[in-house]
């Protein structure tokens, strides 16, 4: 049976990609600083500790044996929480050192293949000023601006599995994700992102009443629903490629229409009041040609479906905390 220790298993992605590996037939360790928040782990040890600790990690990493590394974990949140700039020093600090951690600990204890989640986050600024036309290609990172500190960090972080994989040998795979949402995923409390951040204010909203949105609403962004965020993982791992590489929808939607299909899925009469608020690049788009060609697949999971299960699910949560709008 083969192990997979899976960094960050109490976040949104990490707890849905243990199930999946687990029922794969995977031996499946998470670790997190915390435990999943919306159902128990799947995985068959958890482990709660910090990874910026070298002590920890030393004593995790002595401890087992490792076929396959998932490294999700990460100080990460929505606009409100990576746009602001009040939280960039712990951004990078805290991810930096998790990653420094990890990338030294995984040849040191010969960790078989690396899979790190870098994000779309890393895309320069220049090229995604217009909303209509924003240009993602994987090769276009370079010469790089990225609009947040924590895209710069996940650039650094990239640079150095990548030079770990060339100085050290590790095998490493390389996925930069687009806008992951669904089930599970955070919705209050600051760091949630777009897609819940949205769903949350159509339930807690009266029929009639108004939802603000932040921007003009004309930016744009893609969204991918988590299973095939998890699918596309998946893929890559068995491939021989190392990426970096996109994992996102090409599905592209401006805010207001984002926010026009929740409302149109509650069957509430709203309107959007569009406020000031943090945005981030004005246009970003999935560019899904090298995962066309490198893995054969991309996703294809309507956004209009995947908003359904998250807004049905959210819903429920709100309710479930005994609120009604
Ligand atoms: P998440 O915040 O739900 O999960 C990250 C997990 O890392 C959290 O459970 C957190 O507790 C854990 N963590 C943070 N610091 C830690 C530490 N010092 N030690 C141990 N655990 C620690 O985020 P997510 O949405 O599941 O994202 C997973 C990864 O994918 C992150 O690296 C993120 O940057 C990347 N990513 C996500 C998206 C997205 O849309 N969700 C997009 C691009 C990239």
């Amino acid at each position: 049976m083969q192990t997979a220790l899976v960094l960050g298993a109490g976040g949104f992605i990490g707890s849905h990609l243990v199930k999946q590996l687990k029922h794969e037939g995977y031996h499946v360790i998470g670790v997190d600083l915390k435990h999943p928040e919306f159902s128990s782990t799947a995985a068959d040890d958890f482990i709660v500790g910090d990874l910026r600790e070298q002590k920890f990690c030393n004593e995790l990493f002595a401890k087992l044996k490792v076929d396959e590394l998932y490294q999700l974990a990460s100080d990460m949140g929505g606009a409100g929480y990576i746009f602001t700039g009040d939280n960039d020093a712990r951004v990078m600090h805290n991810s930096a050192q998790i990653n420094l951690n990890v990338a030294e600990m995984c040849v040191k204890h010969k960790i078989g293949k690396v899979f790190y989640s870098s994000s779309a986050c890393i895309y320069p600024t220049f090229n995604q000023e217009n909303p209509d036309s924003p240009l993602c290609e994987e090769k276009s990172a370079y010469p790089a601006l990225p609009d947040s500190e924590y895209g710069w960090e996940k650039l650094f972080s990239e640079r150095l599995y990548l030079t770990y994989a060339r100085i050290h040998g590790l095998q490493v795979r390389i996925a930069r994700y687009h806008n992951i949402f669904g089930p599970e995923g955070a919705w209050k409390g600051g760091k949630e992102k777009a897609p819940a951040a949205l769903c949350r204010k159509v339930a807690e909203a009266k029929d009639g009443g108004q939802i603000e949105v932040w921007g003009d609403g004309s930016q744009t962004r893609s969204f991918l629903y988590i299973d095939e965020c998890v699918e596309g993982t998946r893929r890559l791992m068995q491939s021989n490629f190392a990426g970096p590489v996109n994992i996102g929808s090409e599905e592209m939607i401006s805010i207001n229409n984002l926010a026009e299909m929740i409302i149109a899925i509650s069957g509430k009469n709203l309107s959007i009041k569009n406020i000031e608020g943090p945005t981030g690049v004005r246009g970003r788009n999935s560019d899904n040609r090298l995962i066309r060609e490198k893995l054969n697949w991309e996703p294809n999971y309507p956004l209009q479906k995947g908003i359904e299960q998250t807004y049905r699910w959210i819903k429920q949560q709100w309710s479930d905390l005994g609120q009604t709008p």
